[in-house]
């Protein structure tokens, strides 16, 4: 049987770069091409998050995995057999193709197979993995239905797939696997003991993650530079230290005396800039610095979320200096 046409058209719109809500058995999402770092800026913008956070990335089955992570030990392989596709998020090594937007920067990447015929059929038509968090705008509720995005993100959406209610909204529990290691970073759809029989030994806990982002600095996976960074309103009329880097939404008049200058988004668009904001801050992090100067981004739209990420950055290396 062919797939109806409307499933044809979403699936051309994620490879495109737009953006989708898609039923899933725990609640709809917000998705866009995983592998496309704009796409996935636009995910933050339309749901107004004043943060990032790493996001899910869904697959339609094990096919698209192998590009996806750098290795997929086999306790993970018994993971997926056992309970995919379902509410099972595997955290794994990534692959150099996942943007640092996607993971917020982290080494790893949280992989699932929804238990849905319909979003699976998007994703095999696609074939690009998508990442997606819950469908809503921020502080509302997580949406079970159709009628529920179309009343948050109705008009911020390039397409949603109805595919009634979601069955149960349980959220998918998050294991981490590392080697033969097994924790579980939030639990979920399937039970602990469910989890231990399938990998024959005990499950680390480490609930340190959640779907309830911490106070700026609490959540210990995310990703901040080794280099001490600083944040501010404008550029320092002299560059801070011997070697100083600079990280700017827009060009600057003056960056003389700084040994290296990332410019985010020569435009000023803050989409652009937060599709390029962790990999400019990697680099200015590989490049042996004394110090980051960053400014902070307007105070307004996905600008919040960026200047939450560089005080998290600031406030880190402020707590442990070396
Ligand atoms: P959800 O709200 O169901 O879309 O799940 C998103 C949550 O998954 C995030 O807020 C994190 O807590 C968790 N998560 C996703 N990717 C990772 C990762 N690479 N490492 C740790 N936790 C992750
Ligand atoms: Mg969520």
């Amino acid at each position: 049987m062919s797939p109806p046409a409307s499933i044809e058209m979403i699936a051309d719109i994620l490879r495109k770069g737009g953006l989708a809500a898609l039923p899933t058995e725990t609640v709809y999402g917000l998705g866009a091409n995983a592998l496309d770092p704009v796409a996935v800026a636009r995910i933050f913008a339309a749901k107004e998050r004043p943060f990032f956070d790493p996001l899910i990335v869904h697959l339609a089955d094990l096919d698209w995995l192998p590009r996806v992570v750098k290795s997929f030990p086999p306790i993970a392989k018994t993971l997926a057999e056992r309970f995919w596709p379902g509410p099972m998020t595997l955290v794994l090594p990534k692959s150099e193709v996942v943007p640092d937007l996607v993971t917020s920067g982290m080494p790893t990447v949280g992989i699932r197979i929804p238990d849905h015929e319909l979003t699976r059929q998007v994703l095999r038509l696609a074939n690009v993995p998508v990442a997606a968090p819950s469908a809503n705008l921020f502080g509302r509720l997580s949406p079970t239905t159709a009628e529920h995005v179309r009343e948050q993100l109705g008009d911020r959406i390039d397409a949603l797939l109805d595919g009634g209610p979601c069955r149960v909204g349980v959220e998918s529990s998050i294991l981490r696997v590392e080697g033969d290691r097994v924790t579980l970073l939030r639990p979920g759809g399937i039970p602990v003991e469910e989890i231990e029989i399938a990998v024959g030994a005990p499950v680390h806990h480490e609930l340190t993650t959640g779907d309830k982002p911490a106070a700026p600095g609490m959540l210990d996976s995310h990703y901040a530079p080794r280099t001490p960074l600083t944040v501010g309103n404008q550029i320092p009329p002299a560059a801070p230290w011997p070697r100083s880097g600079l990280l700017t939404f827009e060009a600057p008049h003056d960056s003389h005396g700084y040994a290296m200058v990332e410019v985010l988004s020569p435009k000023g668009d803050l989409v652009t800039a937060a599709a390029q904001f962790f990999q400019a801050l990697h680099r200015l992090d590989a490049a042996g610095l004394d110090g980051i100067f960053a400014i902070a981004f307007p105070d307004r739209g996905l600008g919040r979320a960026l200047n939450d990420r560089l005080k998290r950055a600031a406030f880190r290396k402020a707590e442990t200096p070396n």
